[in-house]
């Protein structure tokens, strides 16, 4: 060792870093998932897109942009109200680049497997974690309420389709693209809206005035936001837009900015509206089933992320175990790990298809009945779900890195940190299983829907037969008692249906005995009996 060198220059038995990776093209789960469930999606896309976001350059601004968070400017310096949110260039840059690739316009302009397209654009971005995630999903939904009123649909819809990012402050009309935030949770209530006392006063011409207080927007540098208020005939839908008609502030304060767990390079505010002028969406009084819409939009991004962040929380345990040794051999080649490793990967596998069954459902209920069941009762399934399971998911996948892991300048971090907002956000848990209970007595055919999609699996698994014939009763339950215990059970046999169909029988078999057979173990590495370690580990590993 020279003199100007010190110990720690010297670096063994540490792995190279996981980046200048394709994050498409390396994950095989994903690509094999979309061939099958977005079949006429022009893959150059995702090729292009699983390139940028895999290269060192992005993971580098996505870990800048979390340790810059984003600072609120509320007055200039002459006391007069800004309201401007000041972020790390680098925001910039990935959320342009996430819009650019349609992330949110992809179904609005058409595009072949417009939803799975988009799901897909979402999921490689969340591999990332930048962040960015909320914004682009609520862009990319905020036109399914819209569609409820033609008028701002005609200017707004096509402002979302042209996959542009302008962050100028102008109004919508003059801007190359746009990005649509919502503001519904209240101090006094989130999931009990009906609490809501923001005020709207017609003004005569279509527009109301709004005044009142909003607890959570997010992304409050959007352009609009989908708006919940009450008027004389009870709770509506409404569009306010930062920039009000008069090219000035429309009249929305910013309070603070949260100081969040994850989430960090996304801005979430308080807000205040003081006459704020907004447009009417849908009709008077029909606000929630108006904004559902929307909603319903944004809870398939959050099944989405939550299988992004396992599978690639996943992707990177494989690299760091396949290049760390410990007691003389790689930690991929210890039986435990290999245990650990091959369960952590199933869940992983059985998450991104059912996220992509889900995505498949919304481009298919454009015209087919089948599919807008399946998607209305599949949904909230599938969030509830993923969202309890991504939580211990990367926690452990985490543990698999050691040390390093909990460091927040690895990725890992970010994920954990990340990993509880999906199931909060958008409907938290409670309410969203007693959602499934609402689809099931209210959709009479969603329940048989969703059975027969789990029968074209029917033989394939002694585990799942006996599971599958174990719950009928269990689904024509309503007590709200048993809404948990409803949705989990069918979101597991979901998944197993699509892994006996579409995984390589060692995945599949593995998933359906450690979930439904006699001996279900609690924590990652713990099943019971005999499994294809290997086969099933060489699959999950990322192709370089
Ligand atoms: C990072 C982040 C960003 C957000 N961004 C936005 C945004 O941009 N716009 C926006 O409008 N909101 C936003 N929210 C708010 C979010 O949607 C709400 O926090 C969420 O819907 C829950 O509402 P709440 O906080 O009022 O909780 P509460 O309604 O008080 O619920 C608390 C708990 O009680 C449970 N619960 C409620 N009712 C029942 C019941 N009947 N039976 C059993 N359990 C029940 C819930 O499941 C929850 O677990 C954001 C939240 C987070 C964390």
């Amino acid at each position: 060792m020279s003199e100007n060198e010190t110990w720690t220059d010297d670096i063994a038995n540490q792995p190279p870093p996981f980046e200048n990776v394709n994050l498409f093209a390396s994950d095989r789960v994903l690509t094999e998932t979309i061939d099958r469930e977005g079949a006429a999606i022009d893959k150059a896309q995702l090729q292009e897109f699983g390139a940028a976001m895999g290269a060192a350059e992005m993971w580098e601004m996505a870990a800048a942009i979390h340790r810059h968070t984003p600072e609120l400017h509320s007055h200039d310096r002459y006391g007069r109200r800004t309201d401007r949110v000041e972020y790390h260039p680098a925001y910039h840059t990935i959320i342009s680049k996430a819009l650019k690739a349609g992330t949110s316009a992809a179904p609005w302009r058409g595009d072949q497997c417009g939803h799975t397209l988009h799901a897909a654009l979402e999921y490689l971005l969340a591999k990332v974690e930048p962040s960015v995630c909320c914004p682009v999903t609520m862009t990319y939904a905020a036109p399914a309420a819209l569609k409820h009123a033609a008028e701002t649909a005609a200017k707004w819809i096509p402002a979302v389709a042209a996959a542009e990012y302008d962050p100028s402050e102008r109004p919508a009309g003059m801007k190359r693209g746009v990005t649509i935030g919502m503001a519904m949770t209240e101090k006094q209530g989130g999931s009990d809206l009906r609490a809501n006392t923001t005020r709207a006063d017609p003004l005569g011409d279509g527009w109301y005035r709004l005044d009142g207080h909003k607890w959570f927007c997010s992304a409050p540098m959007s352009d609009g936001f989908l708006t919940l208020a009450q008027t004389e005939n009870g709770l509506t839908c409404f569009l306010a837009p930062r920039i009000g008609r008069d090219g000035k502030h429309n009249g929305i304060h910013i309070i603070r900015l949260k100081d969040k767990l994850g989430d960090r390079a996304n801005a979430s505010s308080e807000i205040e509206y003081h006459g704020a002028e907004a447009v009417l969406i849908g009709e008077e009084g029909r606000g929630i089933r108006t904004l559902i819409d929307m909603v319903h939009h944004t809870r398939l991004d959050c099944a989405v992320a939550p299988a992004a962040f396992m599978q690639t929380a996943l992707a990177q345990a494989m690299w760091h175990t396949s290049h760390r040794r410990a007691f003389g051999k790689l930690l991929v080649d210890q039986p435990l790990m290999r245990r650990v490793l091959a369960d952590l990967a199933v869940e992983a596998e059985a998450a991104t298809m059912l996220a992509f069954r889900l995505s498949r459902s919304f481009d298919e209920m454009q015209h087919d009945e089948t599919a807008q069941l399946l998607s209305r009762l599949a949904t909230p399934i599938a969030k509830y779900w993923l969202n309890k399971r991504v939580i211990g998911h990367v926690a452990e996948c985490m543990e698999c890195h050691g040390g390093g892991g909990y460091v927040e300048e690895w990725p890992i971090a970010r994920y954990y940190r990340q990993a509880p907002l999906n199931g909060i956000w958008e409907g938290s848990g409670n309410v969203i299983c007693l959602d499934v209970l609402r689809a099931m007595a209210r959709h009479k055919g969603a329940t048989d829907v969703l059975i027969s999609e789990l029968k074209l699996a029917a033989g394939a698994n002694r585990h799942f037969d006996r599971a599958v014939s174990n719950s009928a009763a269990l689904f024509g339950q309503t007590g709200e008692e048993n809404a948990r215990r409803i949705s989990e059970r069918i979101a597991v046999l979901l998944e197993a249906s699509l892994m006996l169909r579409h995984a390589p029988a060692a995945d599949a078999d593995l998933f359906c005995a450690s979930r439904l057979g006699d001996d279900i173990h609690q924590s990652y590495g713990a099943f019971a009996g005999d499994a294809d370690v290997d086969e099933i580990i060489a699959r999950a590993m990322p192709m370089a």
